[in-house]
């Protein structure tokens, strides 16, 4: 599997006349290799020439953790007074075109722009997203199955089995976490929790806000299950609760976005250009008079990482294709007031679109 994803990255560097793919900290090291860097000061890095092994560099003190696959890329890890930028430079030989993985600290490309001084640079991703966002079935699995473990949360919640009343933002977003974890997840990767008048902040910090009753809760969780292969994939919902009998222009607000959410999901075929997705849930928030109140893009692609291509936004004129991964989650926020969102994670099937979420979409009621 790493072999033929690295074959695939070889072709697209020769079709981007890119001479050397180096990736780091971030999604694309474990996509590739199967082993995920420690976010440290200390270089680890994937060096790819598109006619050559691939090699890994690491820290000495970091080599017993990667599981070796010499089918797929060389070791060479490095001394603590060795040099590994220079290392690197030495493994891109004569390259002049140079990929580097989007999340890599910049004191190494800065220190690497410096070492290869005639290299043109590009993002890693023109390499890596064309491929991390195509998932194969057993990519669209893995991530069925973490969309159904919170899925399973999503339902203790709207059940009213997750405490609320009278317990703050922020200890019901650990208790989400704690669930996330139990549901079979190895990392959490957030837990909003916004009650009231903070659902109206779509990335709400869960603080001391206390919740209390007729009042919206609006829940944004997931995590990351990473497999036997050392990859992992994400999962990511939204859903909103009441705590008492919503008044009919919450009622209101919502049921407009059950139907822009439900008319996001429809659109999502493969050939539909990504921002048709965008169109058609906002476009049913335009008409019902709350188009300045969905303030972000309608969604993201989501696989190894929480947040990747293909983004569902107006711009984005992709054609969607089977085997993306996207959430598709509109929102409505009145600022001072209240806020709504409802998210589901969706693949494009050839038979259209597989919304991989389940849970309920409606306004659960708990009191
Ligand atoms: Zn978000
Ligand atoms: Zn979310
Ligand atoms: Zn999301």
């Amino acid at each position: 599997m790493f072999a033929s994803r690295l074959d695939r990255a070889r072709a697209l560097m020769a079709d981007q006349s890119v001479d050397v793919l180096m990736l780091s900290v971030g999604a694309d090291l474990p996509y590739f290799c199967g082993y995920e860097a420690m976010p440290l000061e200390r270089l680890t890095m994937l060096v790819v020439p598109r006619d050559g092994e691939a090699t890994l560099v690491v820290p000495r003190m970091e080599a017993p953790r990667v599981v070796e696959r010499p089918e797929v890329f060389g070791m060479r890890p490095w001394d603590e007074t060795e040099d590994p930028v220079d290392i690197v430079t030495r493994l891109a030989g004569s390259a002049s075109v140079a990929a580097v993985g989007d999340h890599m600290w910049s004191r190494f490309l800065v220190e690497l722009m410096g070492a290869m001084p005639d290299a043109v640079w590009r993002r890693g991703s023109d390499v890596t997203a064309p491929i991390r966002s195509v998932k194969t079935a057993d990519e669209i699995e893995r991530l069925r199955a973490a969309a159904a473990a919170v899925d399973r949360i999503a339902g203790r919640l709207q059940r009213g089995e997750i405490e609320l009343l009278g317990l703050t933002e922020a200890e019901v977003s650990a208790e989400l976490g704690r669930q996330i974890l139990a549901e079979g997840h190895d990392r959490v990767n957030f837990a909003i929790v916004a009650a009231g008048a903070n659902a109206a902040s779509p990335h709400h910090e869960p603080g001391p806000r206390i919740v209390g009753p007729d009042e919206v809760v609006l829940c944004d969780f997931g995590g990351t299950m990473v497999g036997d292969d050392g990859v992992g994939y994400c999962s990511d919902i939204t859903r909103c609760v009441y705590t008492g009998e919503p008044p009919s222009e919450f009622d209101e607000l919502y049921g407009v976005l059950f139907e822009a959410q439900a008319a996001g999901v429809a659109a999502a075929a493969a050939g539909t250009p990504a921002q048709d997705v965008d169109r058609a849930a906002r476009s049913i928030i335009a008409a019902a008079g709350y188009g300045d109140y969905f303030v972000h893009r309608t969604g993201h692609g989501i696989g190894t990482e929480a947040h990747e291509d293909p983004y569902i936004v107006e711009g984005n004129d992709q054609p969607l294709a089977a085997g993306n991964a996207f959430s598709v989650e509109p929102g409505i926020y009145v600022p001072g007031r209240w806020g709504a969102r409802l998210e589901d994670i969706v693949a494009i099937s050839p038979a259209g679109p597989d919304p991989l979420n389940r849970a309920d979409h409606h306004l659960a009621v708990v009191a």
